[in-house]
């Protein structure tokens, strides 16, 4: 196997052609797929790159679908992911023979040998150069060992490129004419291009990444390893991103990355992004996907609590413990008194805001005692939901070498009681908005027919009936009018 430690020139559509890429080096192989596990980081990137193969002449297929090019955008947060991505490899190679498999992301940077070793597989690429997949695919074309592309990850401010779904779109249907619509009733003094609505892939809600990697260094985690320490985006480049988003109708920006907190380039901080995305014309919405806590800066409780603004009231801000112990072998950066206190005064100051959090039970030596603290510290809090993780030893990282773990089915357990006492604090946040009327982002239909969206604080929304058409991308006044299982029922007020 060839391993590259050095990044190659950038192929760029001046120095690559894709046409005639394709036509003297495979001119039928045309297809890739993508397949994406873990967070929604992730899930995000994958759209990027997507959209950088259809650039330069790929055509984008299902999962399910056969394709000349597999791409596996990895996660690695456990040893179950590990095992995961390599199921998904053979998967892959198994129903696409002839396919060159590409394995990028967190895996590929932590054990790009295994993933070379298996078959099928003809690329690997780190974390420093996945999103630039596209400038070496040729050269996997011509070689039959697996190539390996794994430079040290920079600290730099970073570039992301950015795509226009409808460019791609344009550059494979030339001929399709293009034709100015108008923004619905959110946009009102922005005329935008779109190419024909009917093929346009509209976006409801869109991600922003704007951060990557962390310097926190928790004791159970391997990101600082996967993605290195932390880098922020230039703030020109994921300006230019978000201006785009809009334009393909994004109504909601999520403001994405590993510890968004903390981004800084030259004196700006995420404080100036939420500036910045608040000015947009056609965003009706900001939102951040997760912040540690004791990163939020307090003008951000500010702007959730002022209905004109664009900043929703929504703040997911993981704990992972309620016990100072646990929090200080975990290596957190903060104490439950510091987490209470920020808790509290964004409670006390955004009205009607949803909070949730991430926990993790049965980290190494976590006592009976210790986990009974958490409990308690979570009964009293005003959160609206918990994420919760069972530890789970990840090589590479300090707690792995810890001896004392919890049993298996103690970690069961306490995960039970949590996500038990999760159900009820999501429970008694939504009757609080019982009856009420609250402005719904509609997304999806499901192959049911039923339709659902999301409140600005988070509360997923189905619509009552299934009468309304045409309800993606809208954001309409919704009386919420049943507690459902995980969300509630929904009308929509069209006098409102
Ligand atoms: S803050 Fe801690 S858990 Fe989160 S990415 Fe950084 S090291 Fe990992």
């Amino acid at each position: 196997m060839a391993i590259l430690s050095e990044p190659v020139p950038s192929l760029n559509s001046e120095t690559f052609d894709a046409k005639v890429f394709n036509e003297v080096q495979e001119p039928a192989k045309k297809r890739v797929s993508f397949h994406t596990l873990g967070c929604r980081l992730n899930q995000s990137e994958t759209g990027v790159l997507s959209r950088s193969f259809e650039q330069q002449g790929y055509s984008v297929v299902p999962e399910t679908s056969q394709a000349e090019v597999c791409v596996l955008n990895t996660c690695t947060v456990t040893e179950h992911s590990d095992a995961k991505n390599r199921q998904v490899i053979r998967t892959l190679h198994r129903k696409n023979p002839e396919a060159i498999i590409a394995v990028v992301g967190c895996y590929a940077q932590i054990d790009p040998e295994t993933i070379a070793s298996i078959e099928g597989v003809r690329l690997v690429i780190g974390s420093e150069e996945k999103m630039r997949i596209t400038d070496y695919l040729a050269q996997a074309f011509t070689q039959y060992t697996p190539l390996i592309i794994h430079p040290k990850i920079s600290k730099d401010t970073f570039t992301a490129p950015v795509i226009p779904h409808s460019l791609a779109f344009l550059a494979k249907n030339q001929d399709k004419q293009i034709k100015t619509v108008e923004r619905d009733s959110v946009s009102t003094n922005s005329e935008l291009q779109y190419p024909d609505a009917s093929v346009t892939r509209e976006k409801t809600r869109a991600s922003l990444k704007i951060q990557d990697g962390c310097d926190f260094m928790c004791s159970f985690c391997i990101i600082p390893f996967a993605r290195g320490r932390s880098r922020h985006r230039d703030f020109s480049n994921l300006q230019e991103e978000a201006r785009m988003l809009v334009q393909e109708g994004a109504q909601e920006i999520v403001i994405t990355g590993v510890n968004v907190g903390t981004y800084k380039t030259r004196e700006l901080t995420i404080v100036d992004v939420v500036d910045f995305l608040n000015t947009l014309p056609g965003l009706a919405r900001i939102r951040i996907s997760s912040i540690e806590p004791t990163t939020v800066p307090e003008t951000l409780f500010q702007y959730m609590s002022d209905p004109q603004h664009k900043l929703v009231p929504f703040l997911h801000l993981p704990l992972q413990s309620g016990s100072d112990a646990v929090l200080q072998k975990m290596k957190r950066c903060y104490s439950t008194a510091e987490y209470v206190d920020e808790i509290q005064m964004a409670f006390e100051t955004v009205p009607d805001l949803c909070i949730g959090t991430d926990l993790m039970v049965g980290f190494p030596e976590e006592s009976e005692a210790e986990f009974e603290s958490t409990l308690k510290l979570l009964e009293k809090l005003p959160l609206a939901y918990f994420h919760v993780f069972p530890f789970s030893a990840r090589k590479g990282t300090p707690a792995f070498k810890k001896k004392e773990q919890v049993p298996p089915p103690i970690k069961l357990l306490r995960g039970k009681k949590l996500r038990s006492l999760s159900s009820k604090k999501r429970r008694d946040f939504h009757q609080r908005f019982l009856g009420q009327t609250r402005k719904v982002l509609w997304e999806s239909r499901k192959p049911d027919g039923t339709i659902s969206g999301y409140t600005d604080n988070y509360i997923r929304v189905d619509l009552d009936d299934t009468t309304g058409s045409a309800l993606r991308n809208q954001i309409l006044p919704t009386r919420l009018t049943r507690l459902l299982a995980q969300s509630m029922a929904g009308k929509i007020i069209l006098d409102a």
